[in-house]
């Protein structure tokens, strides 16, 4: 099935679809310090990328359908972006002139099946590409933005902050990012980059209210199921 990102006022009021769907959904593993240090990782020299299929998208405002019995899902809260044009080993200055639109991501990980595959040196899909492991809100037109390294986000669960970040403690920046993907992944219009949780991962429970804010606007929420 096709996915078309939507696109949202910076309040989160729906606008319309997409002209384009979605092909891939590139990700970035440990791009905050914090992160990676929570999990015991080390920090990386270049990003670490992985992708994950189309199988994963859902949309963040509909209720999230945890895996049941495959241990704990762990929710990563990520500034997501969305591409609006074919991007072969390109520039900085051509990286960020194609981004359409900024919203945000749940990189749903299976930690304890992750860290099984991590200890054997295996691929990560069964954890990180099951059906629905991307929830995804619409995208805000980055013209809204003044300053990409100074972006504040973050989640709640229950009334409580469980995740927050700022585009600027990322170790790699949106521009960086989109630059070394496209290095080896030609990225296409509607695609989506993942740029990295910050700190503060940590498992989902059934009947959890979600709320989440990008650059100080509340613009979805929903309940895990
Ligand atoms: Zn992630």
């Amino acid at each position: 099935m096709l996915f078309y990102p939507k696109l949202i006022e910076p309040n989160g009021q729906f606008i319309n679809e997409y002209t384009h769907s979605t092909s891939k959904i590139v990700c970035v593993g440990r791009n905050y310090s914090a992160h990676a240090k929570e999990l015991n990782n080390p920090v990386p020299k270049e990003p670490l990328l992985f992708i994950k299929s189309t199988n994963c998208l859902v949309d963040l405002d509909k209720p999230i359908q945890i895996p049941k019995q495959q241990g704990d899902c762990h929710h990563e809260l990520e500034i997501s972006i969305l591409i609006a044009k074919k991007l072969t080993k390109v520039s900085r200055e051509e990286a960020i002139d194609a981004i359409d639109g900024i919203g945000l991501a749940l990189d749903l990980t299976l930690r304890e099946i992750q860290s099984k595959l991590k200890s054997k040196g295996q691929p990560w899909e069964k954890a990180k590409s099951f059906d629905g492991a991307c929830p995804v809100s619409g995208f805000v037109n980055i013209d809204h933005f003044a300053d990409l390294s100074n972006i504040e986000f973050a989640m709640k669960k229950n009334g409580q902050i469980a995740q927050k970040g700022n585009t600027k403690d990322m170790l790699f920046d949106i521009a960086q990012l989109i630059q070394e993907i496209s290095n080896q992944f030609t990225l296409y219009p509607g695609d989506i980059v993942l740029t990295g949780t910050p700190d503060g991962v940590a498992k989902l429970d059934e009947q959890d209210n979600l709320e989440f804010t990008l650059a100080t606007n509340k613009i979805v929420q929903t309940v895990v199921q």
